[in-house]
């Protein structure tokens, strides 16, 4: 594999970067270009040198919902992991923060303002800019509850503010995922009223509870099915006996079946198949077929 890069007048673009780094699950193959810009003027140049070369774009976060193929992608990968500036208005109780926020240091830092609206998301392990377009969520909260506006990179370089009606949210799922656009800040408004230690200690009894019920000592993209209410994916694919199941190096997690585990060296085309193949027992025992959750990016091979 050969290196090169790109100088642009604000930052500079790498050729075969490695994605298993920046996922979670830690598989996946190179970035034909990467860059992870440290500001906004690095990402509108970057963004404008695709356009440019007419490469496609794909915008990563933490890469904690994604299972990106072993070939890799081609075109463009920009991560706004990097992107952390944030400002905390005491008058309002609004967190304006850049994309590349981790969203439990932005959990943490409201609880210790004693601001309420963000307890539920410290144990996700995915930055502001991809729960926005995600609408992530869990005990009972989610994004679309606590975010005013979410600012977004349009194509001619300028930015656009979009309300919460505009992003369209419903569950994990908002008007971003059908037209990928770079959210590069949010604007949360949370609540007062409560102390910090009141708000602390619901934040630190989510942290454990996550802690207790799932597998986080192993890499994984949490969650890989929705969950087809009433029912929960993790109760169909328990009852359907796959628990501890493996293929390759992926294999069904035993403390929490919707979780696949990357249980070392697995490939991508591991986790495809066992996920394919998930669907098919669960499809056969219920009638049912479990939708992913966890995004799949690049190619992955043809199922016969
Ligand atoms: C252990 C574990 C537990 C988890 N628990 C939960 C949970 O309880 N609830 C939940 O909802 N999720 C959960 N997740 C999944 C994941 O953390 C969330 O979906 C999270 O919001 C993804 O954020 P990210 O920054 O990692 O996004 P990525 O995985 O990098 O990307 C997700 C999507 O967002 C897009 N994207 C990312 N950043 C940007 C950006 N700046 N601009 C435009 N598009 C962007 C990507 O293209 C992709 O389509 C869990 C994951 C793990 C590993």
């Amino acid at each position: 594999m050969t290196h090169s890069s790109i100088h642009l007048a604000s930052c500079e673009i790498q050729s075969q970067v490695s994605l298993a780094e920046m996922t979670t699950f830690r598989v996946g193959g190179p970035a034909e270009w990467f860059i992870a810009p440290k500001d906004l003027t690095a990402l509108q140049a970057s963004y404008a040198w695709a356009q440019e070369q007419q490469l496609p774009i794909t915008f990563l976060g933490a890469g904690s919902n994604l299972l990106i193929s072993d070939q890799g992608l081609p075109g463009l990968v920009i991560s706004t992991r990097h992107l952390r500036q944030q400002t905390l208005d005491p008058e309002t109780h609004q967190i304006i923060v850049d994309a590349g926020k981790p969203l439990p240091r932005l959990a943490w830092q409201a609880a210790k303002q004693g601001w309420s609206g963000l307890e539920w998301a410290v144990g996700i392990p995915g930055t502001v800019g991809g729960a926005v377009v995600m609408n992530a969520g869990a005990h009972g909260g989610c994004i679309a509850e606590c975010l005013l506006e979410a600012h977004v990179l349009q194509a001619d370089g300028s930015i656009q503010v979009l309300t919460t009606e505009q992003l369209a949210f419903q569950y994990r799922s908002s008007i971003l995922q059908r037209q990928p656009q770079a959210v590069i800040q949010a604007v949360f408004q949370l609540q007062s009223g409560q102390s910090a230690a009141q708000v602390k200690a619901t934040t630190q009894t989510h942290l454990d509870h996550r802690l207790s019920t799932q597998p986080y000592d192993w890499p994984s993209c949490g969650s890989v099915f929705r969950n087809p209410l009433p029912r929960t994916a993790g109760w169909l694919i328990e009852q359907t006996g796959l628990k501890g199941y493996q293929l390759g190096g992926a294999q069904v997690a035993q403390k929490h079946a919707n979780f696949i585990l990357n249980a070392g060296n697995a490939t991508a085309t591991d986790i495809f198949n066992l996920i394919y193949y998930i669907q098919q027992k669960v499809e056969d025992n219920w009638s049912l077929l479990l939708k992913p959750e966890v995004k799949m990016l690049g190619e992955f091979p043809q199922i016969t």
